[in-house]
């Protein structure tokens, strides 16, 4: 069932491990088959180097598991939120890349200090509020969902393919799960450079909103120019 999407979340769990955004057993990547309602995620607790294609789960909307002998990760819950939430998302990773992982643990959000940023993340990546004991004590994962949706209450997915989850971790979503995982690196860059930056110059302010437009939007949104046409 669902082999080509199988493929692609093994290899983006894979290539996870591989730019060393997933250290141990921590980070998860999945997929969803739009179509079919079913989602695909990698395995809960299986180191990397022995994760095979027939190990990864696959779930309902509603978590209930469709193929699969092992049990889902256990941030499928966060995952499916999220696919609920935002119709756009075909695929979701979790890690806890260093730097990003320092802001978040920082209850920083990621300032937009310049345009490498500026041309993947449409201005700070957010940070949500924190949980409450309640929401800590009972279904955990699918609360930390529900904090993110709420951040994302007036901002736009697919302008902002990243959050931090304070005192956690990221998440990182985009159309498919292969374009995630590049969000993911991304994210640990531009975390890594803003990191940098404000070690070197604690007064050193975020880019102005008009260069953080130019070069977002000129290589995402309907008036990208940036790189070649599709048909080329
Ligand atoms: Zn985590």
């Amino acid at each position: 069932m669902l082999a080509t999407l199988r493929d692609e979340v093994l290899r983006a769990n894979l290539e996870l491990s591989r730019r060393g955004l997933a250290l141990f057993t921590f980070g998860n990547a999945s997929a969803i088959a739009r179509n079919e309602g079913l989602v695909v995620i990698k395995p809960s607790g299986v180191p990397y180097d022995r994760m095979r294609a027939e190990d990864l789960v696959i779930t309902d909307l509603d978590g209930q598991i469709v193929e699969g002998t092992m049990r889902p990760s256990s941030d499928l819950p966060t995952h499916l939120v999220l696919y609920r939430a935002f119709p756009a998302l075909g695929g979701v990773v979790h890690t806890h890349s260093h730097y990003a992982t320092v802001w978040a643990q920082a209850g920083r959000e990621i300032p937009c200090m310049g345009t490498t940023h500026a041309d993947y993340f449409h201005g700070p990546v957010p940070i949500t509020e924190p949980m409450t004991s309640e929401e800590i004590a009972s279904r955990y994962e699918e609360n930390t969902g529900h904090a993110i949706v709420r951040r994302f209450c007036e901002l736009d997915p697919m302008a902002m393919s990243a959050v931090l989850v304070v005192g956690h971790a990221s998440f990182c979503w985009g159309p498919t799960v292969t374009d995630a995982v590049e969000t993911a690196s991304l994210l640990e860059t531009v975390a890594r450079m803003a990191y940098d930056t404000a070690a070197l110059n604690p007064q050193a302010s975020p880019i102005s909103s008009a260069l953080l437009d130019k070069h977002f939007l000129r290589k995402h949104g309907k008036n990208a120019y940036y790189g070649q046409p599709k048909s080329v």
